[in-house]
């Protein structure tokens, strides 16, 4: 088993936000991060001064990365496959491709999770415009047509209402292999963020609930709505998912709450995750730095939550009132130059004692 001892080197794919709150947390523990993003202008880089700028098929860049590092992981993980593959051949990779490439197609991640027995939205497999409207009419409307890759943040997604939707959705996705699911009436929304470490040891957070607006993630809240044995059942359904996918590092378990208090499986992340920034702050050891705990082979941190917290993030032109975010509690901003509509700026935790 890889243990990466203090000095060593982390090798993060992706240089976004994740990667740089990665790096940073790295740091901590007296470990260095090597990143590798595609373009020059990557928040990660700044916090480090190892880094590889390359598309992430550079097979010669890859191998000298791989070379560079003790370890590599992800905060952005929809590699080609077989890019991963050979990745994985050079280095050892937490979470390895299995977990990669069972959760970057939500077709083989919900058949997955089904296997597992947990509950998921109904879905039917869409690979052409008769299919869509097929399974538009097995499912009923609402639906959601979804493309199986590279979807996030309500992007590749497209709220059907009829058969005839259904195929020009269809359409307008250029034929991309896609699911239809049923729409689910949610009470509403929460995510377990948890933890696997390389000898198989567990830990979870408290599962946050989160608050969507125009898909992007607006606020996350803990404690949440749910009950204690909803928590305890979600943090049950990440166990069962990590330890299936022997999975190492830090996974995000996104759930749909049903009024009769049901947990649907909406989607894993297999990263640190947005709705674990809290985090930081209002637990002993981060998400962050459980993830680089977990992949360096060191023991888990105690993720036990010591005050309440709000999470919410700052998005866009948002990030103009620096200022005035500055006063009201811990402010992150993750050094992007120009503040796109729905680009994810930073955050901002507010903390209370816990009640
Ligand atoms: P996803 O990219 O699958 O995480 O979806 C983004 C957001 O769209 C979710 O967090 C929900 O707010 C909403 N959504 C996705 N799938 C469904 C569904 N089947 N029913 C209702 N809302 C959904």
């Amino acid at each position: 088993m890889t243990i990466v001892k203090p000095g060593g080197v982390i090798g993060i794919i992706g240089g976004g936000q994740l990667g740089r709150m990665l790096a940073l947390a790295a740091a901590r523990l007296g470990l260095k991060s090597c990143i590798y993003n595609d373009g020059a202008d990557a928040p990660a880089f700044q916090v480090t001064p190892l880094q590889i700028n390359a598309p992430y098929t550079e097979r010669a860049l890859l191998t000298g990365f791989a070379q560079n590092c003790d370890v590599i992981t992800f905060e952005f993980e929809n590699l080609p496959a077989d890019d991963l593959a050979y990745l994985a051949s050079l280095k050892s990779m937490r979470p390895g491709p299995k977990a990669l490439s069972t959760t970057q197609d939500r077709l083989s991640e919900k058949q997955f999770v089904r296997g597992l027995g947990l509950a998921t939205a109904p879905f039917a497999e869409v690979n052409s415009a008769s299919d869509a409207a097929a399974a538009l009419r097995a499912l009923g409307a609402p639906a959601i047509l979804k493309t199986r890759r590279l979807g996030y943040d309500g992007k590749g997604q497209a709220k059907i209402e009829s058969a005839d939707a259904a195929a020009k959705a269809f359409a307008s996705f250029k034929g991309a292999p896609s699911i239809l699911e049923g729409f689910v009436d949610f009470a509403f929304e929460a995510s377990v963020v948890a933890a696997r470490g390389a000898d198989g040891a567990f830990a979870a957070y408290d599962p946050p609930e989160n608050i969507h607006e125009n898909h992007i993630l607006r606020r996350s809240i803990v404690p949440s709505r749910l009950t204690q044995a909803q928590a305890d059942e979600a943090k049950q359904i990440a166990r069962a998912i990590a330890d299936a996918l022997d999975y190492v590092g830090v996974l995000a378990v996104e759930l749909f709450v049903t009024y009769d208090g049901k947990l649907l499986v909406n989607e894993i992340a297999p990263r640190v995750h947005n709705s674990g920034h809290w985090t930081i702050e209002a637990c002993a050891c981060s998400q962050f730095e459980q993830h680089i705990r977990a992949v360096a082979g060191w023991p888990l941190g105690d993720p036990t939550r010591h005050t309440d917290a709000v999470m919410e993030n700052i998005i866009g032109a948002e990030a103009d009132a620096w200022e005035s975010l500055a006063k009201g509690g811990a402010l992150h901003l993750y050094g992007k130059r120009e503040a796109r509509l729905g680009r994810k700026m930073g955050h901002v935790t507010r903390l209370k004692p816990k009640k």
